[in-house]
């Protein structure tokens, strides 16, 4: 027991003078390095050691900015959010906006109580659609521009053997009531919504729109097959250098509210017309509706 307590004595003293010897060393080192920084002058040694405990202030302060330059660096990110915002934002509104698709369906009625006083213009362009009704009192006839439209069309397609007709063009509130009560009556409202419209929203109310076929081509009137045949071709091809469009095109009756009509033709001009069919788009789509 006495010997191990004389070792751990022995043990503690070696350990302590090793530490300060080490210390001392340690200590001595770091002056040497000083002194040689400062060309082993003594006297500028203590003068630099002094400076560097008096310019710690100093160092606090350059630390201020440097803090200063964090809110900076915040606003920074805040900018780069903000800026990135815009670009998350559409992503989001679309996300937030198909919960409720039912009015950007334009094959769905509105529910309202009465057909509006006034038609619906947009840039000068009448629009009539399942969105847009017509006032019941709105009965302008035929469009004489659209007819003498039509027959310019008409006398190109003779010279490619083609005899036009429009077989029906202005529908006066009153007849297109009487057509859509046949259809629900024969086919059930949801069908008859799909091919006909309601009264004060059809398009031919307005005496724009001219349902086209073929002489001698009745089988194809007011049919898909029309689109099919040479004159249902030839008129999707030129209609747009007289003025008209085809109205409700394939794959677009989310947009137009009715179905793909191949023989149904609407005169909006031959501007709006040609730049409807270069850019392949709808009568909403180019009005921006
Ligand atoms: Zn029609």
């Amino acid at each position: 027991m006495k010997s191990t307590k004389k070792k751990n004595e022995f043990d503690k003293k070696f350990y302590i003078k090793w530490m300060v010897i080490a210390m001392t060393a340690i200590w001595a080192a770091i002056a040497a390095v000083w002194l040689s920084m400062h060309n082993w002058d003594t006297e500028e040694s203590m003068k630099a050691l002094a400076q560097a405990f008096t310019e710690q202030p100093a160092e606090t302060e350059q630390q201020a900015p440097a803090e200063q330059e964090e809110p900076a660096v915040k606003e920074e990110q805040e900018a780069t959010e903000e800026t990135e915002q815009p670009e998350t934002q559409p992503e989001e509104q679309p996300q937030e906006e198909t919960p409720a698709p039912a009015p950007k369906d334009a094959t769905v009625y509105p529910e309202i109580d009465q057909l509006p006083s006034e038609p619906t213009i947009v840039n000068g362009i009448l629009l009539a659609n399942k969105q847009h009704p017509l006032p019941e009192t709105y009965a302008p006839g035929e469009n004489a521009e659209a007819r003498a439209a039509f027959d310019s069309m008409a006398q190109a397609a003779a010279k490619d053997g083609l005899q036009l007709v429009a077989f029906s063009t202005y529908r006066e509130f009153a007849r297109q009531k009487q057509l859509y009560e046949g259809y629900v009556a024969k086919d059930g409202q949801a069908a008859a919504d799909r091919y006909s419209a309601r009264p004060g929203y059809s398009e031919h109310q307005t005496g724009l729109a001219f349902d086209i076929g073929e002489a001698g081509q009745e089988q194809h009137w007011a049919s898909s097959s029309f689109g099919d045949t040479a004159g249902g071709k030839w008129v999707k091809e030129n209609a747009h250098n007289y003025g008209f469009i085809l109205r409700y095109p394939q794959g677009k009756e989310q947009i137009t509210g009715y179905m793909h009509e191949s023989w149904h033709f609407r005169y909006v001009g031959k501007e709006a017309a040609t730049a409807i069919y270069n850019e392949n788009i709808t009568l909403e789509e180019y009005l921006g509706i």
